[in-house]
């Protein structure tokens, strides 16, 4: 249990961490065991460290939503390939930080497309070219898209891909299992965990709050949300209401960010809070990385 706490803790603090960080990140978990849970008959979800990995298995191929770190996303391939002698279609990345696109290398000459929307590839490139990876380290997207979001027929599965602008960062996708009813948000829920908000990749927590309330008007009471990251003891599964309820907590966030400034409080002062107002069910590590994300966006206003 101790373990499990630590793994998942561990793997919020480097969630925003680059794709080199990696081999520090896998020395520190000692080679966690993953987990494959299906929602459905043909959807499933994978975890072992980092982002949520969604996954549709059908007779006319395989359609996987993001890709955690190359070691991970190997096991999660060999995994696939006992399941489904199909081809790999389409590997879906729902933004670019490295636990979700790290693994995107282990799809080279596997998937047949990679897709994401535009500015996740952006950011992508600019990572890749910070870090000064050689190109047989990463791998980007060759479809993207922009506003208009992205649509694609997989058998009998339709999944679209929505943009509402950016949120963790400017370029979150949320893609949609149209006849499932499974929507994986990446990392636009943090249930009941203090989220990374990515400032330098154009993150806003004001329109983070409306495109959460979109997608609660988008989607229905029954669907089903895979988060990207949760707390521990709580799923990376959830209802509509705790779209509702991260929502909020990002709300209570700016309001308390927002007194304090009022008040005269130093970003130090601020950052040293133990809770958010209103939202008391986020506990724990990290308080400090969205009240300094706060204090940035209502600074520059
Ligand atoms: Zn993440
Ligand atoms: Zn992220």
């Amino acid at each position: 249990m101790q373990r499990r706490s630590f793994l998942r803790n561990t793997g919020l603090t480097l969630a925003g961490l680059s794709l080199l960080n990696k081999q520090t990140l896998a020395s520190f978990l000692e080679d966690p065991a993953w987990k494959i849970r299906m929602l459905t008959d043909d959807i499933g979800i994978f975890t072992e460290k980092g982002g949520t990995i969604a996954f549709l298995l059908t007779k006319k191929g395989i359609v996987v939503v993001d890709a955690q770190f190359p070691d991970t996303a190997a096991h999660l391939i060999e995994e696939l390939k006992k399941k489904n002698k199909k081809p790999f279609k389409y590997l879906i990345n729902t933004h670019h930080h490295g636990d979700h696109t790290g693994g995107n290398i282990a799809f080279k000459g596997l998937a047949e497309h990679v897709v994401a929307h535009k500015n996740s590839k952006a950011n992508q490139l600019r990572v890749a070219a910070e870090q000064k990876l050689a190109a047989d380290k990463f791998h980007i997207p060759d479809i993207t898209f922009g506003e208009e979001g992205w649509t694609t027929k997989v058998n009998k599965e339709t999944i679209m891909a929505h943009y509402s602008g950016a949120g963790h960062t400017n370029g979150d996708a949320m893609i949609h299992f149209q006849k499932a009813n499974i929507v994986h948000m990446g990392d636009l829920v943090f249930n009941r965990r203090h989220p990374y908000i990515d400032k330098t990749s154009g993150a806003d927590i004001a329109n983070w709050i409306i495109l959460l309330d979109k997608a609660i008007a988008t989607f229905d009471a029954k669907t089903q949300f895979i988060c990207g990251h949760a707390a521990a003891g709580y799923d990376v599964v959830v209802k509509a209401t705790d779209l509702k309820a991260f929502g909020d907590y990002l709300g209570n966030v700016l309001k308390f960010t927002e007194s304090e400034i009022r008040l005269g409080k130093t970003k130090e002062e601020i950052l040293k809070a133990k809770e958010i107002p209103g939202s008391p069910e986020w506990k724990g590590d990290g308080i400090e990385r969205p009240l300094a994300a706060a204090y940035a966006e209502l600074a520059v206003k």
